[in-house]
């Protein structure tokens, strides 16, 4: 039984809230109860033909209320997207299958089926944008089935007005050709796109994986360059300095205890770097085993991260490895510095703290 409901659920799951797709399927049910709002509006104040009931005055004025309170409940709930998009439907099947069975089994009128047949296929386009592809199928078929067996039923019953069927016999054939059509037609657009949207995520997740390290995760040099491009030319307003480190003897890592090991290693620092750093910093793999830190602060602020993270690895132990140190070269940016320019103060600052004995940070010249 659970499975069953999850299976359900599964089958009936719109896309995520904060996606593009729920947007436009939100806003498509919106546009579309708007519409209904409009056209019903419209109809009853030009009050087309003489022969409008009572009873289609109130229908009309119950679909403009129904669906103003759908469209405000919409607005304000879009989590209910869901229940809101079931209960349209459903509201709409159970008109349209009864409105069809009281026309044909009613004294012939002026109006036949030609005043709302077209609008039944309206249940077709909500089902495809509030449902996946097929479950809106499924949805569309039960609405078509049901109109389908009303015909069958009328055009097969002996007690069934011989003129009526007369008249209605095409149009209803022609209904029945136009709503197979739609729901092909909706069908294959909404296929159509599924695969863009598939495409479109993919396209991004490897978007970002072009700018990600693939051992650790972290930003990569291409990210970092592009941070670099753009945070340097505000430097005026919003002080940068950079921290540029490297693993000490990380060369005796991986000969004694292997690459994989090494590897390891490397993830470990990055998981401590990812640890250390403050909101406002970020941080990648510069290449190999060296890591850059773009600060959002003065040299001293750079000193004290670059600090900080010294401390935070020497307390880290890899059961083979024991603690890792860094040399750590810190340059803050200063004004028509280019990427290039400040990398090469912070590693000229790093090159002496290798040479100071390691496991140090150096503030550049
Ligand atoms: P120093 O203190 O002077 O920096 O010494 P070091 O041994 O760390 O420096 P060196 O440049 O001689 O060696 C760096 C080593 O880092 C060599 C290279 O095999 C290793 N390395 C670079 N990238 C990776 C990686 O992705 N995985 C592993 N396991 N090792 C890497
Ligand atoms: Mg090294
Ligand atoms: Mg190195």
């Amino acid at each position: 039984m659970k499975t069953l409901a999850r299976r359900w659920r599964r089958a009936l799951r719109p896309p995520a809230p904060d996606t593009a797709e729920f947007a436009y399927r939100r806003g498509g049910l919106l546009a579309l109860l708007a519409c209904g709002v409009f056209v019903s509006a419209f109809t009853l104040l030009a009050q087309v033909g003489n022969d409008f009931s009572d009873a289609d005055r109130l229908a009309l004025s119950v679909i403009i209320l129904k669906n103003v309170a759908f469209m405000v409940w919409l607005w304000r709930w879009p989590r209910h997207f869901l229940a809101i998009g079931l209960t349209e439907l459903l509201l709409e099947i159970g008109a349209a299958i009864f409105r069809l069975y009281v026309t044909l089994h009613s004294p012939p009128s002026m109006n036949g089926l030609g005043g709302y047949a077209p609008w039944m296929i309206v249940t077709y386009l909500a089902a495809f944008l509030v449902l996946p592809t097929r479950a809106a199928l499924g949805v569309s078929l039960t609405q078509f089935g049901g109109l389908l067996l009303v015909g069958v039923g009328f055009s097969l019953s002996p007690g069934s007005h011989p003129a009526l069927r007369a008249a209605l016999g095409n149009t209803l054939l022609q209904t029945y050709l136009v709503h197979a059509t739609f729901i092909a037609f909706l069908a294959l657009q909404q296929r159509l796109l599924q695969h863009y949207v598939h495409a479109l995520v993919t396209a991004r997740h490897e978007a970002s994986l072009a700018h990600q390290d693939a051992l650790t995760g972290l930003p990569n040099r291409r990210q970092l360059t592009t941070w670099l491009q753009g945070a340097l030319p505000q430097v005026s307003h919003q002080p940068l300095s950079v921290v540029l480190f490297d693993l000490d003897h990380f060369k005796r890592v991986n000969d004694t205890y292997g690459h994989e090991v090494g590897d390891q290693t490397l993830q470990r620092v990055a998981q401590v770097l990812r640890r250390c750093l403050r909101q406002r910093d970020r941080a990648g793999r510069w290449g190999g085993e060296e890591f850059l830190i773009l600060v959002d602060g003065d040299a001293d602020a750079a000193l004290t991260v670059a600090e900080r993270l010294r401390d935070a690895l020497s307390r880290e132990r890899h059961p083979q490895v024991g603690p890792v140190t860094i040399s750590c070269g810190v340059a803050p940016a200063s004004l028509h510095d280019s990427p290039d320019l400040l990398l090469r103060r912070a590693d000229e600052a790093l090159y002496r703290a290798k040479h100071a004995g390691r496991n140090t940070v150096t503030i550049a010249a």
